[in-house]
């Protein structure tokens, strides 16, 4: 194929300088002025008992005239796409007017309350209780407040352009500092936002952290300050190999884009908790990311393992937070969000996370390309392909994104994450544009075309997107940079919008990695685990609402096995461990008997025919007893090497 204009002109992103640990910003960008004037919108936060888990917010709204004040706590919060119904945890809600007189509130609906006869101002005040310190909710105790917005503050209906201003009353004594991406004042606890969007995007850490920080610099000279902010129970040396750690990933995601994002308050901020009250989480934002674990930084593998969401989280800086699908531009608080690309958005995100880390030196690249292993062994022998594509997997993330129901769900065999999904169409877009262009073609020059196209373009006013993109967008785009339509069509048309899969096998062995049957010579009958009962053995015993339906396609479906039925027989003998353990060491091809008792007491009889185990793994050539060529040693190197210059 014919080199293109767009491959890897490669723009110096050098760091120019490491700061020492301080706690102030050096030069606060100032809060652009909000869309119209109108009285800013002022919360002040307390945290009178930590140690019971609660604080309380005032808000005053004012310039309400006479309409009532509807107060909303959100319903959903960005990066999550399940309903959580932040209201739940609020108690104590008292309402005033300007001079202090107390109001009545109503409860239109359970995430609202309203209040008339005002005098154009009102004050609400009320506490919230919170005890999850992740990406999602809201957390307090006597060592931190972990303030995820969305999870923790009223927003009045209408007033979503007016700015905000919230001032952070920390504990007596605590030594709490404020780490957020909400813009500074000359208040080291008062902060602002222009918008209602930018506010919720804005998380916010209250602790005694340690904070690093470095400058990147773009191709045209303006330089962005990157905050390390950590809670932490490490030492001083151990932020300091994180930090460093984190320059080395910052730089090598600048490299995949050519320029760090316009940062809009003049920087990035790492909001990092690795406590052990931490909840596993890392939330990415527009200019920071949440981040927690129950990892210790004074271990250095565990210090290692951070990278992983750390580099995920910062990619996500481009990849969703600018170039961000249409239908979650502007996120709607009120409800669930779906969206037809988080195969794009959580799926590419989360290859070149890993990507990046190989590139970067983290993780050699023989165990990286091993490691893709996962999300090619998900895709080709996952039984949710069958039903769902990769756009509906990323549909149905409003049930699966850490959704709470008290039902049994099928997702175990109708569903594949779209991190997964998209991780793998994501390796198979970037070997197959480098196979049919020699190596000229990427996807680095594919997230370049869409960063200029959908992410670069700046919008007038903070925390929204000047051009969101659709998902045909993403198809003609992917035609425009191989100048091949018929590719790109048939890309999408396959593995996108239909249920194909790819030919891992073809497109791995370009980099020297064998993708090759686990045990091609074993017979399988699918996803079934047996445990005696009274009678024989019960298929994959359901424990309470968890289930493990038997995949669709696999020999046991075909048999007609399901979770909780019982085998009483296996080929006319008594159903034991033994037998069954015999049957399946039985070869492809070949078949057994059984008989069935269902949950109904209704017995039959079944026969079930074994096929090859579909599951794959990924080895490298020369363990596969094969010598590297130059040609895929090449491959590898242009693909794995490092691009920071
Ligand atoms: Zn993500």
């Amino acid at each position: 194929m014919k080199r293109l204009l767009l491959i890897t002109s490669l723009l110096v992103l050098g760091v120019v300088s490491t700061g020492a640990q301080q706690t102030r910003p050096a030069a606060p960008a100032a809060a652009p002025a909000p869309a119209r004037a109108a009285a800013p919108i002022t919360y002040r936060v307390t945290f009178p008992e930590p140690e019971h888990h609660w604080m309380q917010v005032e808000v005053t709204f004012s310039g309400l005239g006479t309409r009532p004040l509807q107060a909303r706590m959100s319903r959903s919060s960005p990066g999550r796409y399940a309903v959580h119904e932040f209201a739940k945890n609020i108690f104590s809600v008292e309402a005033f007017n300007s001079k202090g007189a107390r109001l009545s509130t109503t409860r239109p609906t359970p995430y609202q309350w309203s209040v008339a006869g005002h005098d154009g101002s009102v004050r609400l005040v009320y506490k919230i209780f919170g005890d999850r310190g992740d990406g999602t909710y809201f957390a307090v105790d006597n060592t931190h407040a972990r303030l995820n917005i969305p999870a923790s503050f009223m927003w009045a209906v209408g007033l979503e352009t007016r700015s905000v201003r919230i001032t952070f009353v920390p504990p007596a004594g605590s030594n709490w500092k404020v780490g957020t991406q909400l813009f500074p004042t000359s208040d080291p606890f008062t902060y602002t936002a222009p918008n209602l969007q930018y506010f919720m995007d804005s998380p916010t850490e209250l602790s005694d952290f340690g904070l690093r920080t470095f400058t990147v610099k773009n191709p045209d000279g303006k330089t962005y300050e990157i905050r390390v902010a950590a809670h932490h129970d490490g030492s001083d040396a151990n932020l300091d190999a994180l930090a460093k750690d984190v320059e080395r990933v910052v730089l090598e995601q600048g490299a995949v884009f050519g320029e760090f994002p316009a940062f809009d308050t003049g920087n990035y901020v790492f909001l990092l908790d690795y406590t052990p009250h931490s909840d596993g989480d890392g939330m990415e934002h527009r200019n920071s990311t949440f981040t927690s674990s129950r990892l210790t930084i004074s271990n250095e593998q565990q210090r290692k393992q951070a990278l992983g969401t750390i580099s995920h989280e910062f990619f996500h800086a481009w990849n969703v937070e600018r170039i961000r699908p249409a239908d979650l531009e502007p996120f709607n608080f009120t409800d669930a969000n779906v969206s037809c690309c988080l195969w794009m958005a959580e799926g590419f995100t989360q290859y070149y996370g890993n990507l990046l880390l190989i590139r970067a030196g983290f993780t050699p690249q023989a165990q990286g390309g091993i490691g893709f292993g996962g999300s090619i062994n998900a895709v080709v022998t996952g039984s949710g392909r069958q039903v769902r594509s990769a756009v509906e997997m990323s549909q149905h993330a409003p049930y699966t994104d850490a959704a709470a129901s008290i039902d049994k769900t099928d997702f175990g065999r109708s569903f594949i994450s779209y991190y997964t999904y998209g991780a793998a169409i994501a390796l198979a877009l970037d070997l197959s544009l480098r196979e049919m262009s020699d190596g000229a073609i990427t996807l680095d020059d594919y997230m370049r075309l869409l960063w200029t196209t959908y992410g670069k373009p700046a919008s007038a006013t903070p925390g929204f997107v000047a051009r969101p993109y659709t998902l045909r967008d993403l198809r003609n785009r992917l035609a425009d940079l191989t100048k091949n339509k018929v590719f790109a069509d048939e890309f999408f048309d396959q593995y996108v919008e239909g249920r194909d899969a790819a030919n891992y096998e073809r497109l791995m062995l370009q980099a020297g990695f064998v993708v090759r049957p686990r045990a091609p010579e074993a017979g399988w009958i699918g996803n079934v685990q047996v445990s005696p009962t009274e009678g024989g053995l019960i298929i994959n015993q359901p424990q309470g609402n968890s289930i493990n339906p038997i995949a669709f396609g696999t020999p046991a479906y075909e048999a007609g096995l399901e979770y909780g039925d019982i085998i009483t027989t296996i080929d006319g003998q008594p159903a034991t461990v033994e037998a069954f353990g015999a049957m399946s060491r039985k070869k492809p091809g070949e078949t057994a008997t059984l008989v069935l008792r269902r949950r109904s007491g209704h017995t039959t009889t079944t026969t079930i025919t074994l096929k090859p185990n579909p599951a794959l793994t990924v080895i490298d050539v020369e363990t596969a007893g094969a010598t590297m060529t130059a040609g895929q040693k090449a491959f590898r190197e242009a693909w794995m090497g490092s691009k920071v210059k």
